[in-house]
């Protein structure tokens, strides 16, 4: 009898202190503080990390202009590379991606792609302070006609970003809809853009956005016939290895966006 009690005892103790210790963690743990889980987590290797899908971040302008949020404040440019930076992100170009999703190659164990699409001035005077700072790099889609106009970078700028480690990309010639164009006019926007860059910045170049993110089959086609490996959508999501290297989805990053926001695109590749 005694033993039984005993038992009973010792089983409501440890029912009471299970019940004490979900209440307490109930309590601390806030949502934010949780692990997000990640459908796919990477598998860790001799070489890195194998991951099967990346988030790849787009913005355009770094810098303030009320209403539009193309135009992203540096102040919060700042506090997501911050945020980055806290959370032990390691930026890696387009190349290191294309080779992590489709060669198997190890990256890092939190990777992420940052991209500036157009080529704006302010990529240069606002963005690579930061970067440089913080201890990111990014990629830039360069509109090669636009190269050195109003408001755009100019060549030793972009030379500049380079030796700085950036990585250069094409964004065409023009920024046409290329899902407009002929053929002929299709091919001089892709091969001419991607032998300009070639030219003034003595690397191949191996990958494209499309503006507006607008293609189709014809463009996807002579974007591969041009001699690029990988283009990057305005499609909403991470980049996967289950897609196509030209049908790469991106994050959309705006301004006033938050932080939170931020946070919740980056850890969950089906936000
Ligand atoms: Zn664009």
């Amino acid at each position: 009898m005694t033993n039984y009690w005993f038992v009973i005892k010792n089983r409501v103790g440890a029912c009471a202190l299970s019940l004490l210790l979900l209440f307490l963690c109930m309590g601390c743990g806030s949502p934010q503080e949780q692990a997000p889980q990640e459908e796919n987590p990477p598998v860790q290797e001799a070489g890195g990390f194998v991951h099967t899908q990346i988030p790849v971040l787009y913005y355009h302008a770094v810098r303030l202009e009320e209403g539009n949020e193309l135009c992203m404040p540096p102040e919060q440019l700042a506090e997501q590379l911050n945020y980055l930076r806290e959370q032990g992100y390691r930026s890696i170009h387009l190349a290191d991606l294309y080779e992590g999703l489709y060669a198997g190659a190890g990256l890092p164990e939190k990777p992420i792609v940052i991209t500036f699409d157009d080529g704006y001035l302010d990529n240069y005077e606002n963005a690579w302070p930061l970067f440089q700072k913080y201890g990111f790099s990014a990629t830039v889609f360069v509109i090669t006609d636009a190269v050195g106009t109003s408001g755009y970078l100019t060549w030793p700028q972009l030379q500049t970003l380079r030796d700085g480690g950036w990585e250069i990309a094409g964004h065409t010639a023009t920024h046409p809809y290329l899902t407009d164009l002929s053929v002929s006019a299709l091919q001089d926007e892709l091969a001419r853009s991607k032998k300009d860059l070639e030219d003034q910045l003595g690397q191949p170049v191996r990958f494209l956005a499309y503006p507006y993110g607008a293609y189709n089959a014809g463009v996807m086609q002579a974007v591969r016939d041009s001699g690029y490996q990988l283009a990057v959508t305005t499609e909403r999501g991470w980049a996967q290895q289950k897609d196509s290297a030209l049908e790469m989805k991106r994050v959309y990053c705006y301004a006033n966006m938050g932080l939170a926001e931020f946070e919740r695109r980056i850890t969950r590749a089906d936000y």
